[in-house]
C-alpha cells in the first residue's frame, strides 16, 4: 500500500509565545545595525521600553511634570504623548493608536505600533514592524521574509526555505552546523520547531541576516539547491543525509521526455510503463487561484480565478456525463487554497489524474496562445529520490513516536509520474491544437509548486493570455469555455485509453 506524507512544519502568523515570563525580544534593523530590545506583556499585548527604543534610535525624551506630558524628538521633530492616552501629537498631527503608552514600574512602555506609526514621522523614515520574524525595519533595507518547512526521516530530511523577495542564499558548514546566509541587511523569519529526528536538533537564527541549522547525530553530508520559483520568490533546498546514504546517490541527468504522441489518429505511439487496466477512476481538476488570490486580470477586468473555475465546471460536466468518471474539484468556490493543499486534495482521493487549469500573462499584449506544462526537475531532486527511496523506514510522526510505512517526500512525488505527465502533456496538446490559437512553445516544463507534491501523473495547462485583449474576450465566452474543456476532455478520454490498452 502506498502512502504519501508530507511533514510541513507550522511556520505561525506570529512568533510562538514564549515560556515563561519573558516573551521574545523584538529586533530593530536599521542601517546603523541592530539592536535587540527587551519586551514587556502588558494586558496581554507586546510593549517595549520608551528609554530602550529612544537609545536604539537616537531618540530625546523630556518630561513636563506640569501636563503629564513626554516629548520625543528627533532631528528637530517631535511628538507629544500622554500616558495611558490613545492619542498622540506626531508634528502637529494626531495619531490615534490600538493601545496607549503606559507606565510600567515607573517607565514609559509603548507598543509596536508607536514605533511603526510615531517613531516612523520623527525619524522621516519608513519603519516597517514585520509581526512574524519579530523585527522592524527601519528604511529601505533589504530585508527578505523566509519560509521554512522541513521533513524528515530517519535517513534523509530536507529543509525548504521561500524566500521573497528573490534573494541569494548560500550555505556554508562549520563544524556541526549549516549556516544559511542570505544577500540582505536581515532576514525576517519565523523560525519552526523541529520535531524529534536523527539528523537535524533546531533551526535558530544567526548573525546577521542568517539562520543555523544545528545538525543531529545521523547527519554526514547535505546538499544545496537554489532555484527561482518566480520572479519575486527564491527556493533554498538543503538535503541533509544521513551517513551510508550518500554512496546511494550516484549522479544521473533527467530523464529525457518521452516523444510526444503522433497528431494522427490510429497511432497511439509508444505506450509508457502502465498500471493494471481498470483502474483509471478518479480525476482531480483544480481551477487556478480564488478568494484572495485573483491570478492575473485582463485589461478588461477578467480575473484568472473567474475563468479557471468556469472551464474547470465545464470539464468536470463532460467527463461526469460522457465517461462516468469521478471528478472532484480543488475548489468549488471562489476561497483562497494554497498550492500544496491542491496536490493534497489529488493525493487523499488517490486520484489517476491532476489536471490544474490556468491563464496566462505577458508585458506585451499581442503574445497569445495556450501552453500546457509538466514538472520540471533538476538533478538534486532526483537524487534526494534515490536517498529516500528505502521503505519501511520508521518515520517520526508529529504526535510523537514512529511508524513503518513506504514514504514519499512530498517534495519528490511527481518525480515517478513524470514520463505519464509528460505524454498527458502533449495529448492536450495535440487535442487543443486546431480548437484554439496554440503559443509558438505549446508544451514546457517549469517548476510549478502545485505540481510538485501530486503522486499521480499531472499536468497544468495555461488555457490562453488574459493580457491579449482578443483572448480575455473569448475566454470569458461560454462558447470558447466550452472548446477548451472539450479538447482537455478528449485528452483524459485518450490518456486513459492508453492505460486501459492491454500492455503487447
Ligand atoms: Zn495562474
Amino acid at each position: 500500500m502506498l502512502l504519501c506524507v508530507a511533514l510541513t512544519l507550522a511556520v505561525a502568523g506570529t512568533a510562538p509565545v514564549a515560556q515563561g515570563p519573558s516573551p521574545a525580544p523584538i529586533t530593530i534593523v536599521s542601517p546603523q545595525g541592530r539592536r535587540s530590545l527587551t519586551v514587556t506583556t502588558v494586558n496581554g499585548g507586546d510593549y517595549l521600553s520608551l528609554d530602550d527604543v529612544a537609545a536604539a534610535l537616537g531618540l530625546t525624551l523630556r518630561d513636563d511634570r506640569v501636563t503629564g506630558t513626554t516629548t520625543v524628538a528627533a532631528g528637530g521633530r517631535s511628538a507629544v504623548l500622554t500616558p495611558e492616552r490613545n492619542v498622540v501629537s506626531a508634528q502637529g498631527r494626531l495619531v490615534s493608536l490600538a493601545a496607549p503608552p503606559l507606565r510600567q514600574d515607573g517607565r514609559l512602555v509603548v507598543t509596536p505600533e508607536f514605533v511603526t506609526r510615531v517613531v516612523g514621522v520623527l525619524l522621516d523614515r519608513r519603519v516597517d514592524f514585520r509581526r512574524a520574524g519579530r523585527l522592524f525595519v527601519i528604511g529601505d533595507l533589504r530585508v527578505p521574509r523566509v519560509v521554512v518547512r522541513g521533513e524528515f526521516a530517519a535517513s534523509a530530511a530536507q529543509v525548504t526555505f521561500e524566500i521573497a523577495p528573490a534573494t541569494e542564499p548560500t550555505v556554508t558548514r562549520t563544524g556541526s552546523e549549516l549556516v544559511v546566509t542570505f544577500a540582505a541587511d536581515a532576514v525576517d523569519a519565523a523560525v519552526p520547531t523541529v520535531p524529534a529526528n536523527p539528523l537535524l536538533q533546531g533551526i535558530r537564527q544567526g548573525d546577521g541576516a542568517s539562520l543555523v541549522l544545528a545538525t543531529g547525530p545521523r547527519f554526514q553530508s547535505h546538499r544545496a539547491t537554489v532555484q527561482p520559483i518566480d520572479a519575486g520568490t527564491t527556493r533554498l533546498v538543503i538535503d541533509l543525509l544521513a551517513a551510508g546514504a550518500e554512496t546511494l546517490t550516484p549522479a544521473a541527468p533527467a530523464p529525457p521526455p518521452p516523444a510526444p504522441p503522433a497528431a494522427g489518429a490510429g497511432d497511439p505511439g509508444p505506450a509508457p510503463s502502465l498500471p493494471p487496466p481498470g483502474g483509471f477512476r478518479t480525476i482531480v481538476i483544480d481551477p487556478g487561484h480564488g478568494g484572495e488570490a485573483n491570478g492575473t486580470e485582463g485589461p478588461g477586468g477578467t480575473l484568472e480565478k473567474t475563468v479557471t473555475l468556469q472551464v474547470s465546471r465545464r470539464l468536470k460536466a463532460l467527463l461526469e456525463g460522457r465517461l462516468g468518471l469521478r471528478v472532484i474539484l480543488t475548489r468549488e468556490d471562489d476561497r483562497t487554497l494554497d498550492q500544496d493543499a491542491r496536490a493534497a486534495i489529488g493525493n487523499n482521493n488517490r486520484a489517476d489524474l491532476f489536471v490544474s487549469i490556468h491563464a496566462n500573462a505577458a508585458v506585451r499584449p499581442t503574445v497569445k496562445g495556450a501552453e500546457v506544462y509538466y514538472l520540471s526537475v533538476d538533478r538534486a531532486s532526483l537524487e534526494s529520490r534515490r536517498a529516500i527511496q528505502q521503505p519501511d523506514e520508521p518515520l517520526p510522526q508529529l504526535g510523537g513516536g514512529t511508524r513503518a510505512i513506504e514514504l514519499i517526500l512530498w517534495e519528490t512525488a511527481q518525480l515517478r509520474h513524470l514520463e505519464q505527465s509528460a505524454t498527458f502533456a502533449a495529448l492536450i496538446e495535440s487535442a487543443l491544437r486546431g480548437k484554439v490559437e496554440m503559443s509558438p512553445r505549446p508544451v514546457q516544463q517549469a517548476p510549478f509548486r502545485v505540481l510538485v507534491g501530486a503522486n499521480m501523473p499531472a499536468v497544468l495547462v495555461e488555457i490562453g493570455y488574459l493580457s491579449n485583449p482578443d483572448e480575455e474576450k473569448a475566454l470569458t465566452s461560454a462558447a470558447h469555455q466550452d472548446k477548451v474543456a472539450l479538447a482537455v476532455f478528449e485528452a483524459i478520454a485518450a490518456f486513459r485509453g492508453r492505460l486501459e490498452k492491454p500492455a503487447q
